[in-house]
C-alpha cells in the first residue's frame, strides 16, 4: 500500500494514468471514471478511461465520451495503454473478475492499482483504497477523494460535477435509497452550484429510452410476470429468442427489475436473463432483505444488500426452478 502523501506526490507530476471500472459499465461506473478523468486532464497527465465492455446509449452523452476505449473493441491498445501506465485506477469494482479478462492485464501490470470503491468484500490487489461501503456510489468516492483527501476541489468543474452527478444518480435510484442520505444530498447541491444541469442529467439518462426497450418493458410486465405471493417474490424471465426478437440491445434491459420490485408487498424482484453463453440474473430487494447473500451463495455473484446480481450455467427453465427452490429458507424474512 502507498500512502495519500505519496500519492499526492506522484499525482503532482504528469503521469500515465488508466482508469478502468467493470465489465457492462452502468451509470456509476462511467460517472465516476469519467468525472476522474475529467478532474486529472486538468492536471496535465496523462490518461485513458477503458471499459472492460461496450455500454448503454444513454450513457454515451457523457463529457468526454468519445475518449473512452473499450477493450473488446480495441484490445491490443487497451492492452498496451495497461502495461504502460504509471497508475491503474479501478472504479466501482473490487475484484478482479468483475472486468473480465481485462482483469489479468491489470493483475499483470506493473502500475501502481488505485481502488474507488463502495461494494462489500473488495480483493486484494491494490496499491492505494478509497473504499467506503456506506457510500451510495463509487462517484460519491471520487468527489470525496478530489475533495477531502486530494484538496483539490476547485478542480470539479461542470464535466467532473455532470459525470459525478450522474453516478450518483444512478446508483441512489435518483436519491431515493437508504444510502442516498442528507450528506449525498448537499454534494449533490454542491454539484449543481458546480455546473451539474440535474434537469438535463435526468432527462439524457431516463427519458432517453429506444422503442424497442419501451415494447420489451411492455411484453415484460404483461407477459412474462410471475408474482408468487406466498414469498412476497416477483420474478421476470426472458429468452434468448425474446432478447432477440425486441432487438435488444445493451441498457435495454437495465432498470426492467425495478418495476417488478414497484408492486406493493413485492420484497424481492429477479430479473432472469438468457445471455446464451450464461443466464443472468438482477435481483432487487426492499429494507433488510439481503439480495447480495442469494446471488453469492447460490449465483456465483454478489452486490449491494438491494441491488445484486449473478449469473448461472443452468439453462433458464433450470435457473428459475433453482431460484424457486432458495425462497423457503428466507420465507421469515420475506414475508416480514
Ligand atoms: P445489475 O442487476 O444491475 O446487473 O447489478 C446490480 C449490482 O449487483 C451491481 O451494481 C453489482 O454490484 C452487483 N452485481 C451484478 N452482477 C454481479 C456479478 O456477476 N458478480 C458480482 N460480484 N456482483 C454483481
Ligand atoms: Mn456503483
Amino acid at each position: 500500500m502507498i500512502s495519500l502523501t505519496e500519492l499526492k506526490t506522484l499525482l503532482a507530476a504528469p503521469q500515465k494514468i488508466v482508469i478502468t471500472t467493470h465489465h457492462k459499465p452502468d451509470g456509476d461506473a462511467m460517472g465516476s471514471s469519467l468525472g476522474l478523468y475529467a478532474f486529472l486532464i486538468q492536471k496535465g497527465h496523462h490518461v485513458s478511461v477503458i471499459t472492460p465492455t461496450d455500454y448503454p446509449d444513454f450513457l454515451q452523452w457523457l463529457p468526454n465520451n468519445s475518449d473512452v476505449i473499450v477493450y473488446t473493441e480495441s484490445e491490443d491498445r487497451a492492452v498496451q495503454l495497461v502495461n504502460e501506465a504509471d497508475l491503474i485506477f479501478c472504479c466501482d469494482f473490487n475484484t478482479l473478475s468483475r472486468i473480465n479478462e481485462l482483469g489479468e492485464h491489470i493483475r499483470a501490470a506493473s502500475g501502481l492499482k488505485l481502488m474507488i470503491d463502495h461494494h462489500l468484500e473488495p480483493e486484494d490487489f491494490d496499491d492505494y483504497r478509497h473504499w467506503n461501503i456506506n457510500a451510495c456510489a463509487a462517484a460519491q468516492l471520487v468527489y470525496d477523494f478530489i475533495k477531502n483527501e486530494l484538496q483539490e476541489g476547485e478542480l470539479i468543474n461542470k464535466d467532473v460535477a455532470t459525470c459525478l452527478y450522474t453516478g450518483i444518480m444512478t446508483d441512489s435510484g435518483s436519491f431515493r435509497f437508504p444510502s442516498a442520505t442528507s450528506a449525498v444530498y448537499r454534494i449533490a447541491a454542491d454539484l449543481i452550484d458546480l455546473g451539474a444541469e440535474h434537469w438535463r442529467i435526468h432527462q439524457l439518462v431516463y427519458d432517453n429510452a429506444s422503442e424497442n426497450r419501451l415494447r420489451f418493458l411492455g411484453h415484460c410486465l404483461s407477459n412474462k410476470l410471475e408474482i408468487i405471493r406466498d414469498f412476497n417474490t416477483a420474478i421476470i424471465t426472458v429468452t434468448a429468442e425474446e432478447l432477440k426478437s425486441f432487438h435488444i440491445a445493451t441498457g435495454d434491459t437495465e432498470g426492467v427489475v425495478n418495476y417488478a420490485l414497484s408492486i406493493n408487498g413485492i420484497k424481492l424482484a429477479a430479473f432472469i436473463v438468457d445471455r446464451t453463453e450464461k443466464v443472468k440474473l438482477s435481483l432487487r430487494s426492499t429494507g433488510d432483505f439481503p439480495a447480495n447473500e442469494i446471488c453469492k451463495k447460490y449465483f456465483d455473484g454478489g452486490g449491494h444488500r438491494n441491488a445484486a446480481g449473478g449469473s448461472s450455467s443452468l439453462n433458464l427453465e433450470e435457473t428459475v426452478a433453482k431460484f424457486k427452490s432458495i425462497l423457503p429458507e428466507y420465507k421469515t424474512q420475506l414475508l416480514q
